[in-house]
């Protein structure tokens, strides 16, 4: 594990990236950037990318953006008609049939829950939903102690030969709201790669993920200042990426004794994980960095560090309670002697 404060660091970054400023390649005539903006999965989306043919890119901008709406119609646990509403009524009961979407994220969900032994919990739904960030409600002691026992991921059964969810008590809500944004970016990005894009930039609030670089020079991504909605921690220059963050700004009240209520829950406990403002992760697809940004979020600096050591391919920041930040050891700079 490294430490370091947050200037010092960043300037070394943007040091090396200037290096990468000095390629550049210039576009066929007619092609540039294209950019599309939307709301989906309460949360806005980000498009950008280079095409040649301005119907073509026209079109594949709206299939993208329509990928969001459609994972948000089969994930949404505030949609009753969603698929996963549907699971939560019914999954108790029996094994239910469910799409290859939604099985390829449970599964996601469940491979993080193993890795990170339960910090990140899908199940958490139970004493999740007790919670409502913007009208500043919380649930009370009692309420917490009766949901705790029904936060289990060993409870959701998946079996995969014949694509079935099933829920070993009563219930069990399940509340994909810690990944399901970064399976919709996956998706977005095998849209615009079957279009034959190869640079672009695909968002959907803190998961995101790039495509190839910026033409010649990297794409730069600032990771916030938890405190300072205009300030960035850090910037990094990177290309062919999936990057998450998880803040505690992003969704919270204050409460009567001044603590922050925020929307990432410990599963043990069932409130808002103290210790961290946010956390970071660099890997290769959106679904995986997206769980982990979560999961890293609840274990803390340190045991969420040691996790991410252990894995191949995946970076991580994180910008603890008291401003420091801490990086895995890819990411360290080197030392001048
Ligand atoms: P966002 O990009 O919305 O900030 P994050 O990836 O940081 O999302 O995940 C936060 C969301 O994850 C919460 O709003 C909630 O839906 C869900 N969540 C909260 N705590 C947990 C947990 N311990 N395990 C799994 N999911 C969680
Ligand atoms: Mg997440």
């Amino acid at each position: 594990m490294m430490r370091a404060g947050f200037r010092e660091w960043s300037g070394r970054v943007l040091t090396v990236a200037s290096c990468l400023w000095l390629i550049s390649f210039s576009g066929a005539a007619g092609a540039e950037w294209h950019r599309f903006s939307d709301t989906a999965m309460t949360t806005p989306i980000e498009l950008e990318f280079w095409a040649e043919d301005e119907d073509l890119a026209e079109k594949v901008g709206e299939e993208v953006l329509a990928v969001f709406h459609q994972v948000d119609e089969q994930m949404s646990r505030y949609r009753e008609d969603s698929e996963v509403s549907r699971l939560n009524r019914n999954a108790a009961n029996g094994p239910v049939t469910v799409s290859d979407d939604l099985f390829a994220v449970l599964e996601k969900a469940r491979e993080v829950s193993v890795l990170s032994d339960g910090a990140f919990d899908i199940t958490f739904g139970s004493v999740g939903y007790l919670y409502d960030f913007r009208a500043g409600k919380k649930p009370t002691e009692e309420q917490l102690q009766s949901g705790l026992p029904r936060v289990n991921f060993r409870d959701v059964i998946l079996d995969q030969g014949a694509q079935t969810v099933e829920f070993r008590q009563e219930g069990i809500l399940v509340d994909l709201g810690g990944i399901a944004k970064g399976y919709a970016v996956d998706l977005g990005i095998e849209r615009l790669v079957s279009s034959g894009i190869r640079h672009a930039r695909l968002s959907a609030g803190g998961d995101m993920r790039l495509l190839g670089d910026k033409r010649g020079r990297p794409w730069y991504v600032g990771i916030r200042d938890p405190r300072s909605e205009g300030r960035n921690a850090v910037v990094l220059p990177l290309q062919d990426v999936a990057v998450s963050t998880s803040g505690d700004y992003e969704r919270f009240f204050m409460d009567e004794a001044g603590d922050r209520v925020h929307h990432i829950l410990s599963p043990e406990t069932g409130k808002s994980v103290q210790g961290v403002q946010s956390v970071t992760i660099i890997g290769e697809d959106a679904l995986t960095t997206d769980g982990l940004s979560t999961a890293v979020f609840v274990l803390g600096p340190q045991k969420g560090l040691e996790m991410i050591e252990r894995l191949k391919g995946i970076d991580v920041v994180v910008i603890d309670d008291q401003r420091m930040m801490h990086v895995s050891e890819r990411l360290v700079p080197p030392q001048s002697d």
